[in-house]
């Protein structure tokens, strides 16, 4: 059977080996930083956390010290969100074996006295080792036993081809959404989203209990349920929630959970099949009018795809006129949809509209409590607390929050306390600093490996162009300025063509999710180090 691509060894090997690639290209490094690169091998990524393989403590301590910024940045860019490095000592070839044994017996044995830290490089693999059981036990993560037998054994040379460029495409700068729950492959759920794990609160009390009474069967009413609101508030985890519940009660149905952009490749798919576009896209009917729940979510970028949305439309009418189920989740109110006719806007508005808001204090606390107590990770109330004062919009968010916190104390043998919490955190969000277009340009040209001067020059190239108007369409966004004051830190261009680029970012925003990913990834990064 074909190998799951996001499996935690896959993606180590493919994050170092375009980590490596920024690195050997940023010249700020001297050869001899450079030489420190050759020993290290990628082991396997856990949540925030990639394991690497080093000879020896020397290596460990220089990436730890001088390369530590580059790595780290370097790993960001790669992985588009904060990654951590665990060290793991691998002796050289000749006494890799017994050491290689040791470890397979304290991965497996687990109690065994003999793996317990006892010098800095065992306090460093057992580091590592406890990150891995704490973010294994996570609900969204490869479980203990499956990535256990998958360990390769590393070897002290690199066998990470060096690419001279990263392996990105122009258009394609970054592979979003890395730590994706595993999905079953016929429904498309993640079984880990459920009413269980889903805590209420009043910002979402109506939407779950609306979902929980069409997951039943019994909201027969609530025909098509809507759920909207903003990003990172449950509305992925509550599709899910419905779809896995009404298969725990009836097995028989037919449950299937789309992204629109899942849904519109499919079509696509199906219309470009060569000479056989009828009988592909009866197929394509076929699949998704045998339906008995269909969830789909961000329908938002269905917006303006004028062929997909007149096949939605007609998926729809089927599967709503044969009484079945449809759950639809965007990130604004049926109404507010742009690029859909009214007719469609209409068919949604006819069941039920909820929505779910950001989350009050308690209901933070409240979540992030059944978090850490998923994850087995004992931490004290007053450092959740600090959590949850300081994340209030987005429950994704919170979550990150937790998971770095939890990864940096277990990375340096600590237990989390509300200072540990508080220093980990400190950089990762700066609430109210200014951030100045000059550090908008900067950071946008190195997401999109550009430089400063490539985003205020001439060039006209698709990429640098794309990077262009996103850092226009920031600039307008998160500073006061005004048009003509960016059009001038841009090296003197005219206002109308900083108004171009925001409308156009804006526009495309709502259609391509790439683009909104983009935005959305690089306003969190701004806020969180503006000055990088
Ligand atoms: P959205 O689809 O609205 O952007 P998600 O459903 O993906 O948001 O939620 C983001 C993260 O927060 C997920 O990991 C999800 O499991 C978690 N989450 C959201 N709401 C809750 C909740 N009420 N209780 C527990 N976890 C939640
Ligand atoms: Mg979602």
């Amino acid at each position: 059977m074909a190998q799951v691509p996001s499996d935690p060894v896959t993606q180590a090997v493919s994050m170092w080996s375009n980590t490596l690639a920024l690195l050997k290209r940023n010249s700020s490094l001297t050869s001899r930083d450079k030489g420190w690169l050759e020993g290290v091998v990628p082991e396997a990524i856990f949540g925030t956390t990639i394991v690497l393989c080093v000879t020896n403590t020397a290596t460990q301590q220089a990436l730890q010290n001088e390369l530590n910024e580059p790595l780290l940045k370097a790993l960001r860019i790669s992985a588009g969100q904060d990654m951590f490095p665990a060290f793991k000592i691998v002796p050289s070839p000749d006494n890799r074996t017994a050491e290689t044994a040791k470890e397979t017996k304290a991965h497996q044995g687990g109690n065994d006295a003999s793996a317990r830290p006892q010098n800095p490089p065992d306090r460093a693999r057992a580091a590592s080792r406890a990150t891995h059981d704490q973010v294994q036990g996570s609900r969204t993560q490869t479980p203990v036993k499956s990535l256990q037998g998958s360990l390769p054994i590393p070897s002290s040379i690199p066998e990470v081809a060096i690419p001279e460029q990263p392996p990105l495409a122009d258009d394609q700068v970054f592979p979003v959404d890395q730590h994706r729950a595993s999905l079953d492959p016929q429904t498309h759920l993640n079984k880990n989203a459920t009413f269980d794990t889903f805590v209420p609160g009043d910002s979402n009390r109506f939407a779950r209990t609306v979902a929980l009474a069409v997951a039943e069967g019994s909201g027969r009413d609530f025909n098509p349920l809507c759920i909207y609101g903003g990003s990172g508030l449950g509305k992925t985890h509550l599709l899910n929630a419905i779809g896995n519940y009404a298969l725990v009660k009836d097995d028989s149905l037919k449950v299937r959970y789309v992204t629109s952009e899942e849904f519109t490749n499919e079509f696509i798919e199906a219309l470009q099949t060569p000479n056989q576009s009828q009988g592909q896209i009866a197929d394509f009917n076929r699949r998704y009018r045998e339906v008995d729940v269909l969830l789909i979510d961000d329908i938002q970028f269905l917006g303006g795809k004028e062929a997909t949305l007149e096949q939605f439309f007609h998926t729809f009418n089927s599967l709503y006129q044969a009484n079945k189920r449809i759950v639809i989740a965007s990130d604004v109110a049926p109404k507010n949809l742009k690029g859909f006719e009214a007719r469609l806007i209409s068919r949604f508005e006819s069941g039920l509209t909820v929505d779910v808001k950001p989350p009050d204090l308690e209901t933070r606390i409240a979540i992030l409590r059944m978090m850490a107590s998923m994850n087995g990770t004992n931490i004290p109330n007053n450092a959740l607390d600090l959590i949850a004062e300081r994340f209030t919009e987005n429950i994704r968010e919170l979550e990150g929050a937790l998971t770095r916190v939890t990864a940096v104390a277990s990375l340096s043998n600590q237990p989390v306390t509300r200072a540990l919490a508080e220093q980990t955190l400190q950089d990762f969000f700066t609430s109210d600093v200014e951030v100045k277009p000059t550090d908008i340009i900067g950071q946008v040209a190195k997401y999109f490996h550009l430089t400063f001067d490539d985003l205020v020059g001439r060039a006209r190239t698709k990429n640098v162009a794309l990077a262009r108007q996103v850092a226009m369409y920031l600039a307008r966004e998160m500073t006061s300025m005004s048009l003509v004051d960016i059009g001038e830190v841009f090296g003197g261009r005219d206002h109308t063509t900083v108004m171009h680029a925001y409308t156009r970012i804006s526009n495309e925003m709502q259609e391509k999710q790439e683009i909104y990913n983009y935005v959305m990834e690089l306003t969190v990064r701004l806020k969180q180090h503006p000055q990088e």
